[in-house]
């Protein structure tokens, strides 16, 4: 695979065929502007798998061929295989790197993740979303302001219903009054997972600048990272006489 990193991106695909007002942002699907971004950059390889793909188009061998998996999904978490989440599921815990983007809090997948409900509070008014960066030194905080703003957001507010973060990168404040961990990174195995909160479907999100530059940076860093082979298991020869 060399030094490029394979991103899948893999979206629901259901409120831009359903939802006129959606598909006039994202005419053909949120995967598709999330990807046509992510491949301006030189070191990635991007394809895109949707729901109604056969196996949601996340076979053994394109997984296998994924370094890290973008995940957006809101209306049809039902809809995913369980097998297919499983799959997925075995192939983070292999080094597989995985984002959540907004909606797929409460995506099967994320929640076998985390363990907990993921809920969280939410409210569609269009409001003002300020992010502040509060881990400046993390990667994905790489090239960014102390703080950016989306002038048209859904807010999600706290509590998130998520076990503790390994590492936090944003908080987001709402015009609203209530904030929210919308930056999180979490180690499971040798995975990394990383939820990125802006991205609602009726807002031009996905096309913002500083927005693309934090999904740029969340691949690399979610890439594998090439430990050393991992062993468990029965270990009956000490590696010091005994
Ligand atoms: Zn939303």
């Amino acid at each position: 695979m060399g030094n490029r990193i394979h991103v899948t991106v893999w979206n629901e695909f259901l409120h831009e065929k359903k939802h006129e007002a959606v598909r006039q942002v994202y005419p053909n699907g949120i995967h598709a502007v999330i990807a046509e971004a992510l491949s301006a950059n030189p070191d990635m390889t991007v394809r895109t798998a949707t729901l109604e793909q056969p196996e949601h188009g996340l076979t053994d061998q394109i997984l296998a061929e994924t370094d890290v998996l973008l995940w957006w999904a809101h209306m049809g978490h039902g809809q995913v295989a369980d097998a297919v989440v499983d799959r997925v599921h075995k192939r983070v815990l292999d080094g597989m790197g995985l984002i959540c983007l907004h909606s797929a809090h409460f995506s099967k997948i994320f929640k076998r993740l985390m363990g907990t409900g993921c809920d969280l509070k939410w409210r569609e008014a269009a409001e003002k979303e300020r992010l502040w960066v509060v881990d400046p030194a993390h990667p994905i905080a790489d090239g960014l302001p102390e703080y950016f703003e989306l002038p048209h957001t859904e807010m999600y507010g706290e509590h998130f219903d998520i076990p503790q973060p390994d590492q936090l990168v944003f908080i987001s404040w709402f015009a609203g009054g209530e904030v929210f961990r919308s930056g999180c990174c979490w180690h499971r195995s040798k995975g990394k997972i990383f939820y990125f909160r802006p991205g609602h479907e009726t807002f031009n999100i996905y096309y913002d600048q500083t927005i693309r530059k934090v999904l740029t940076n969340a691949v690399r860093w979610a890439a594998p990272s090439g430990t050393a082979v991992v062993k468990r298991g029965h270990h009956p020869t000490p590696l010091e006489k005994l």
